[in-house]
């Protein structure tokens, strides 16, 4: 094995370590195949996800959201159809802000998302999660197609939800739906009317006339999609809204996408976990389950989850703890990973990306006198992208309290006719930070210029 090894070019030793692939490509010389066991992390043993029999699916109601251009009415259109429409027979219920709502058009429910514009759209789908069955386009019959009505067509598009368009304010006198079909047109939405395949519904959400239409083509367009879930497993969903509340704490509101949430299900959404302690639904009423695409406000997290994150129900509440945090860890690693420490090699890149607007210095000297020269010098380099800025300046050798300092200020040392001491040169390695030393103030000068430009030379 070992001179096999050294044929692929390593050098080990009988204690040496190898990895994997290496390791199967030894094996391979042998004609032995290797098999890679995967230990199974918390979170995959708490999150089993087996796939649902076809007879197990059921359909589910679809779900909407609005986009468009700002003031061509969805806010209005969201009103008008929920003032319509509040869900049979559960009329009278007070109207309840969580985010989404359902309504019910002879028996069947539709789900609208409660925040229009795209922002919300894309800021999930920015985090994995996709909600929406079906767009919303709304243009302003006495308007036309604007800049965010192209912007929504896009992340429809991209995110390939089929768009309906609904032509709002036909009551306006100078209302044009012909000129509005015709823009539409040239931006790849041939009008059904016209031979293409966009339904184009002409609305009003002031009068609400063509309201019954509109949710009559979503329940069509929702049909052929065939839009199933299987309501007899742990829930799954997708954050929509989440906030403290002073008296209940965190609360959340959760689409289920699959599955049934019932009230006493063990949770866990991103960092935050719990168990639901009561489901308050789009109307005001407390509820004990929620159904597929069904929006509902949930009490009992441990801390407020975020817009975006995927909520799982979960058999076992000893786990949902530990992934939590391990979730938490993760994120921590990746901040840190982010947050890169400044450096002369990497700073014009830094600014470039404009992660730098400062450029924090610590300045230390043999004697006063050079300390102040080295801070002017320096100083004067600042320009419109950086400033250069003398956080801290001292006389004697570096100290590990100037690595401290400059590493939470996330600065550079310079050392002028002084060196680190052992302390301060270990703590320089752990924190990352930058120690540059000089006899000359204008090779300091010089060196810093060129690294503001992206000019320094590597140092070897
Ligand atoms: P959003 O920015 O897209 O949410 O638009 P809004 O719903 O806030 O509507 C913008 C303005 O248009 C408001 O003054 C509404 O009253 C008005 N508006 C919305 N829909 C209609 C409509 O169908 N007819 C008329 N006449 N006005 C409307």
């Amino acid at each position: 094995i070992l001179k096999k090894l050294l044929l692929l070019g390593m050098m080990s030793t009988i204690n040496s370590q190898i990895d994997f692939d290496t390791a199967s490509l030894v094996a391979g010389e042998f004609g032995i195949e290797l098999e890679q066991k995967i230990e199974k992390t918390a979170e995959d043993i708490l999150i089993e996800e087996a796939p649902d029999l076809e007879e197990q699916l059921q359909k589910r109601p679809p779900i909407v959201t609005i986009m468009g251009h700002v003031d061509h009415g969805k806010t209005s259109l969201l009103d008008k159809i929920r003032q319509s429409k509040v869900t049979e027979g559960e009329a009278g219920g007070i109207t309840q802000h969580i985010g989404a709502y359902q309504v019910e058009l002879n028996g069947e429910k539709i789900t609208f998302i409660d925040t229009p514009g795209h922002e919300a759209f894309t800021a999930m789908r920015a985090r994995g999660a996709q909600v929406t069955d079906i767009a919303i386009i709304v243009v302003a019959a006495d308007d036309g197609i604007m800049p965010q009505t192209v912007e929504a067509i896009n992340h429809a598009k991209s995110a390939d939800v089929p768009i309906i368009v609904a032509v709002n304010k036909i009551d306006r006198p100078n209302a044009n739906v012909q000129k509005i079909m015709q823009e539409l047109t040239e931006h790849d939405l041939l009008p059904e009317e016209w031979g293409g395949e966009t339904i184009v519904v002409p609305v009003s959400a002031k009068t609400g006339e063509g309201i019954d239409k509109l949710l009559e083509m979503i329940l069509l367009v929702a049909e052929v999609q065939e839009l199933k879930a299987n309501p007899d497993r742990l829930a799954k969903g997708t954050i929509i809204e989440a906030q403290l509340d002073k008296g209940r704490g965190p609360v959340a509101t959760v689409l289920v996408e699959t599955g049934t949430l019932r009230t006493g299900d063990t949770i866990i959404a991103g960092t935050a976990y719990g168990r639901v302690r009561a489901m308050v639904n789009d109307i005001g009423q407390n509820v004990s389950e929620a159904l597929p695409s069904q929006p509902v406000e949930v009490i009992g997290f441990s801390e407020v989850p975020v817009a975006g994150d995927i909520l799982h129900a979960t058999p076992a509440d000893k786990l949902s703890k530990q992934v939590a945090e391990e979730r938490k860890d993760k994120q921590k690693a990746e901040i840190l990973k982010k947050m890169t420490k400044v450096s002369l090699d990497d700073l014009f890149n830094q600014i470039a990306e404009g992660q730098i607007k400062d450029l924090n210095i610590v300045i230390k000297a043999d004697v006063q006198g050079s300390v102040e020269a080295v801070r002017q010098s320096l100083e004067k380099l600042s320009n419109d992208e950086v400033r250069v800025r003398a956080i801290h300046c001292g006389v004697g050798a570096i100290t590990e309290t100037d690595v401290m300092l400059a590493s939470a200020a996330n600065a550079i040392i310079i050392g002028f006719n002084v060196r680190p001491d052992n302390m301060a040169q270990t703590a320089a390695e752990r924190e990352k930070v930058d120690i540059r030393l000089y006899r000359i103030i204008y090779k300091a000068i010089e060196d810093i210029t060129a690294a503001m430009k992206g000019m320094l030379e590597p140092e070897f």
